[in-house]
C-alpha cells in the first residue's frame, strides 16, 4: 500500500473528485469521505443537518463552515486506514480546521474550466442505488436511465441545474480556489489537468501515490 494514506483532493464541481476518490478508495484501502454524499444523505433521511444543508446545497452555495467540520471531523479522526477527503476542505477556514485535526500527505488538484464543468456537469447522472456516476456524452450507459451495475434508476442532482451549477463555479472560484496557494506554500500540492479523462488522471494519481 501507499505510504500515503491522508489526501485531499481539490478542484471546481464537475472535476472528477467524486469519481477519482472512489477509484482511490477502491484500489489503496483508504476510507473515502464526501461532504457532498453525507449532506446528500442527511437531506434524504430529513434530519436536523440535512434540513440545515440543504437550502445553500440548492442554491449552490457552501454549508456554513462550523456545521461541516463538526459533521466530518470525528470521521477523519476515526479513519485508522487513512482517508481521501472528496469536497471538504472548501474554505480556508476550513483548512485551518482540518489543519488542527491532523497532518496531510498529499493535496490533489484537478482543474477544469468553466465550460467544461458545465458541459460536462449537465450530462452527469448518478445512480440512486449504488451512486455509480455517469455521463450521458463522455460515456453513456446503454440505457441511459438504467444503471449498469446494479440495474437501479439513473437520476440527475438537483443542483446539476445550468444556473446552479455556474453559481457553484463562482463559489469554488471564491472560496475554495485559494487553497491551491494555501496548499503549494505548505508544500503539498500536485496539479492535474482534468481534461485528459478519468483514466488518464487516475493513472497520473496512481504515479503520484506511489512515488
Ligand atoms: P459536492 O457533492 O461536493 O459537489 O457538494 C454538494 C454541495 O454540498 C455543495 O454545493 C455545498 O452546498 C455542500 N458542501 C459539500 N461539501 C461542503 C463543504 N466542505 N463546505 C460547505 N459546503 C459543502
Amino acid at each position: 500500500m501507499s505510504p500515503l494514506t491522508r489526501l485531499v483532493l481539490v478542484g471546481p464541481p464537475g472535476a472528477g473528485k467524486g469519481t477519482q476518490a472512489k477509484r482511490i478508495a477502491a484500489e489503496t484501502g483508504v476510507e473515502h469521505l464526501s461532504t457532498g454524499d453525507i449532506l446528500r444523505d442527511e437531506v434524504g433521511r430529513g434530519t436536523p443537518l440535512g434540513g440545515t444543508a440543504k437550502g445553500f446545497m440548492d442554491r449552490g452555495e457552501l454549508v456554513p463552515d462550523q456545521v461541516i467540520v463538526d459533521m466530518i471531523g470525528g470521521r477523519i479522526r476515526a479513519a485508522d486506514a487513512g482517508f481521501v477527503l472528496d469536497g471538504f476542505p472548501r474554505t480556508v477556514a476550513q483548512a485551518e480546521a482540518l489543519d488542527e485535526i491532523g497532518t496531510l500527505d498529499v493535496v490533489i488538484s484537478i482543474d477544469l474550466s468553466r465550460e467544461e464543468v458545465v458541459a460536462r456537469l449537465t450530462a452527469r447522472r448518478v445512480c440512486e442505488g449504488c451512486g455509480k456516476i455517469y455521463n450521458l456524452s463522455f460515456r453513456p450507459p446503454a440505457d441511459p436511465t438504467t444503471c449498469e451495475a446494479c440495474g437501479g434508476r439513473l437520476v440527475q442532482r438537483e443542483d446539476d441545474r445550468e444556473d446552479v451549477i455556474r453559481n457553484r463555479y463562482d463559489v469554488y472560484e471564491r472560496q475554495t480556489a485559494p487553497l491551491v496557494a494555501f496548499y503549494r506554500d505548505r508544500g503539498l500540492l500536485v496539479e492535474i489537468d482534468g481534461r485528459s479523462g478519468s483514466d488518464a488522471v487516475f493513472e497520473r494519481i496512481v504515479q503520484v501515490l506511489s512515488a
